[in-house]
């Protein structure tokens, strides 16, 4: 499946608010769409920054397709158009792109064989490279790579500054990132205090409303969630959808059962982060 035509066709016949914010390395555009109202919460929900995570793009539909009761939500469903492009049409990606950005990929990948793909068109893992401890993570690499590169400084790529400008433009009330695989929940990032309090008890919420397990993975920084969180003070959140058991990159075939845990997420966020307001 194309999930990222999927997108672009889903786009074109949104009827709701949308927009282009920015473009990928490629040129190919990254689209958001709104749903919902006015009112508070207002949130972000992101996907795909890991390009093997497709998977979720077609979460991002579905939830947007649902809508939001309460509040509204921009949805970015594929913040890494050019590297989903990667996993899921290979070769024929490749042979449209200029020769030298074809040669430069499969070098760094070293095989034809590109499903496994996080990074973006610059071999750069876009959520290393926020400005969030850049640099300071256990598994950073310094040299582009099909994942954990994370880029010359950070926002040093489009697809990171565009998720940036559109939260920096938005100061949203929370933000969500959708990655694959292992039913966990991130919220964690250096928060204390009140806002330890606040964003734990929203990822308890949200660990009872999927059944995922909340966790607090070591040594990893340089994300949208983390950059978040220092930033402008908010809860963000990483969801890891899908069966810890399912192979990367996780298919269409896990999607039932991703969406029977995460079709409510958006929903049940805002209710919550509206209790608490
Ligand atoms: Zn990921």
């Amino acid at each position: 499946m194309d999930v990222l035509a999927n997108v672009y066709a889903f786009y074109e016949r949104y009827g709701g608010m949308k927009r282009v914010i920015g473009r990928s390395v490629c040129g190919q555009p990254i689209v958001a769409m709104f749903a919902g109202g006015k009112g508070y919460p207002q949130c972000v929900f992101q996907y795909a920054t890991h390009a093997r995570e497709w998977v979720t793009v077609l979460l991002a539909l579905a939830h947007i397709r649902r809508g939001v009761p309460r509040g509204g939500c921009w949805f970015v469903p594929c913040a890494n158009p050019d590297g989903v492009a990667l996993t899921v049409r290979g070769a024929a990606f490749l042979a449209a792109l200029p020769p030298a950005r074809r040669r430069f990929l499969e070098a760094v990948n070293g095989t034809a064989d590109l499903r496994l793909w996080k990074a973006n068109a610059n071999a750069v893992d876009l959520n290393v490279n926020f400005d969030a401890d850049w640099g300071r993570g256990a598994a950073n690499v310094r040299s582009p790579a099909p994942e954990n590169y994370i880029g010359r400084a950070p926002f040093s790529e489009p697809e990171t500054c565009a998720l940036r400008d559109l939260t920096a433009e938005l100061s949203p009330a929370a933000t969500v990132s959708y990655h694959t695989k292992g039913e966990e929940i991130y919220w964690y990032y250096g928060q204390s205090g009140a806002h330890a309090l606040r964003d734990g008890a929203l990822a308890a919420a949200l660990a009872r409303g999927t059944g995922y397990a909340v966790a607090h993975p070591e040594g990893s920084c340089g994300g949208y969630k983390d950059w978040c969180i220092r930033t402008f003070k908010i809860p963000a959140f990483t969801l890891e959808a899908g069966r810890n058991e399912a192979a990367h990159p996780l298919g269409e075939e896990e999607l039932p059962q991703i969406l029977q845990k995460n079709a409510d997420v958006p929903a049940l966020l805002a209710e919550e982060l509206w209790k608490i307001r």
